[in-house]
């Protein structure tokens, strides 16, 4: 399980200032759980963006967002909906964003900071992953996370050291920083290349008090083998 906290209204409605219509996508899973991404959580932040003046052009919930076939059936009837908006504004953890920006061609918004729940999560076999920042970054890297995509975890690439398209650290792996690159001029979106990433607070990182004291973390640090 991956938990999640909205983002600052402040800083929603920053990412929105040259978006007027949205469609926002929640996750029925760990964030419907975690007080984010359910029906009621989705259409209370749809009325806080109206009364902001933002259009919301159609929006719905997915059982789990990080299954991208799931994203896409569920989508699919609501294509027009989808394509008439600037953007869309996901409610879910970082592998819901990520795994949205994938599917969907559209711009895809983090609503949402994963918190640190100690590293322990359940099982996901597709490629992304998220490292519980605490701080969502994927607005400026069209949806692909630097802190896993990047060996080097930067904030802002790319390094130099790629060769062919492969990482200089891990010549296995795909560079993130080209991939970040990529993604931002399919979706015409190159100018977020100009916006500075400042530094991390790491403190972020670490699992909050409130969670180490929780029936929550107990379940979930068990269940892993830990404790
Ligand atoms: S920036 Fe990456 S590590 Fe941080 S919350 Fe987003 S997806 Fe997770
Ligand atoms: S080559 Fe790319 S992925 Fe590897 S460390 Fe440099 S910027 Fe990061």
């Amino acid at each position: 399980m991956l938990l999640s906290e909205f983002k600052p209204m402040e800083e929603i409605l920053d990412f929105l200032k040259n978006d007027n219509k949205v469609f926002l996508l929640g996750c029925k899973g760990c964030a419907e759980s975690s007080g984010t991404g359910g029906m009621a959580d989705v259409k209370e932040m749809k009325v806080k963006l109206e009364a902001e003046g933002k259009e919301v052009t159609g929006f719905t919930t997915v059982d789990f967002l990080c299954q991208k076939t799931l994203i896409k059936s569920r989508l699919a009837p609501l294509t027009d909906q989808v394509m008439a908006a600037d953007s869309v504004l996901v409610a879910s953890c970082g592998i819901g964003v990520q795994a949205s920006a994938s599917s969907i061609n559209k711009y895809c918004r983090p609503l949402c900071n994963t918190i640190s729940l100690g590293d322990q999560r359940g099982k996901w076999v597709s490629f992304e992953r998220c490292r519980e920042c605490g701080d969502c970054v994927l607005d400026y890297t069209g949806g692909i996370c630097p802190i896993t995509k990047c060996s080097k975890s930067l904030l802002n690439g790319a390094c130099g050291g790629a060769s062919k398209g492969k990482c200089e650290v891990t010549p296995e792996m795909d560079c993130g920083w080209e991939l970040i690159y990529k993604r931002l001029k399919e979706l015409n979106q190159l100018d977020k290349l100009k916006v500075y990433i400042p530094p991390k607070d790491y403190a972020k990182f670490h699992v909050p008090s409130k969670l180490i004291n929780s029936t929550l973390y107990d379940i979930e640090f068990t269940e892993e083998g830990g404790a």
